[in-house]
């Protein structure tokens, strides 16, 4: 039985989970894993580890952590508390080839595990491959530990980019993506005609872009439905005209909403501009 847990920001964490989990035993089930998130791919949302760690501590549980976009803030020294007590999970799922940029794909499962579990559980054992009797410690041979057989040297691209750049240079376009991230929502606030979602705890900014024909109406159902129409409307816009990439959803009950994500280093101020200048000038008529 699997209590998969991801909730919202802002909501106390410990009891609904301790809920779900006596709900599931209840109904006779008995769960053996918590899957927290680092980073949720819409909201870009953190659970705060160390409070789930604490139950799952308590319960017997394997905590597994998504940290599959929210990982990378462990490497700014800024921002890596948003990641606190993720030393106490038994795993993590960790993507360099999002915010680090690594060549796509590059991701790392991480086990606390140091009895060998990756190989107990995927090692098919062929007889001919990955001979045990070399020269060498096999230890390091990973071919027999992986899910795939034969799978590129995906570890191999990051350590490139850790070389090339160095930690200290990791941690600037953590920073850096924070940064403008932070610049992007300041001229959300200023704007006329654009709303935030929400305050963004990581780099991903979510918000409306609210043509003038709506900005006089009341925030009821009908407001709600023209909304929902207009960000797939600015999108048909920027595509055909070749201007943007900007990429729109509804998320638990919140109608279609612009998501801008910042990771990419060579990305400046001016074009956080230019992406809302570009959204009005496509929606203003709408
Ligand atoms: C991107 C993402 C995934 C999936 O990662 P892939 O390597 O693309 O399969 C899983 N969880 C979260 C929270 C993500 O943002």
């Amino acid at each position: 039985m699997l209590a998969f847990y991801s909730f919202l920001p802002l909501s106390s964490p410990v009891p609904p989970l301790l809920m779900e989990l006596q709900t599931h035993c209840k109904q006779g089930a008995v769960p053996f894993l918590v899957c927290a998130t680092s980073g949720t791919t819409v909201l870009g949302a953190f659970d705060p580890l160390d409070e789930i760690a604490e139950v799952c501590e308590r319960h017997g549980l394997w905590l597994h952590v998504d940290a599959s976009w929210g990982g990378s803030a462990l490497v700014s020294r800024k921002h890596r508390r948003l990641l606190h007590g993720i030393h106490r999970a038994d795993s993590v799922a960790w993507n360099p080839h999002k915010m680090l940029m690594a060549g796509i794909q590059c991701s790392a499962l991480l086990v606390k595990d140091k009895s060998d579990l990756l190989k107990k559980c995927y090692s098919a054992k062929a007889t001919y491959l990955f001979q045990q009797d070399k020269f060498y410690d096999v230890s390091y041979d990973t071919g027999d530990k992986s899910i795939q057989c034969s799978r590129r040297p995906d570890a191999f691209k990051f350590w490139m980019t850790w070389k090339a750049l160095g930690t200290s240079g990791l941690e600037e376009r953590v920073n850096r993506a924070f940064a403008l991230s932070r610049y992007l929502v300041d001229e959300i606030k200023k704007r006329e005609g654009f709303k935030l979602l929400m305050e963004p705890e990581y780099t991903n900014v979510c918000f409306w872009y609210i043509p003038p024909s709506l900005r006089e109406m009341e925030e009821g159902p009908e407001f709600w439905r023209k909304l929902s129409l207009v960000a797939p409307a600015i999108k048909e816009k920027m595509m055909k005209k070749g201007s943007l990439m900007l990429g729109y959803q509804p998320h638990r009950g919140k109608v279609n909403f612009f998501r801008q994500v910042v990771i990419s280093p060579q990305v400046s101020r001016e074009d956080m501009d230019f992406l809302l200048d570009e959204i009005d000038s496509l929606g203003r008529d709408m």
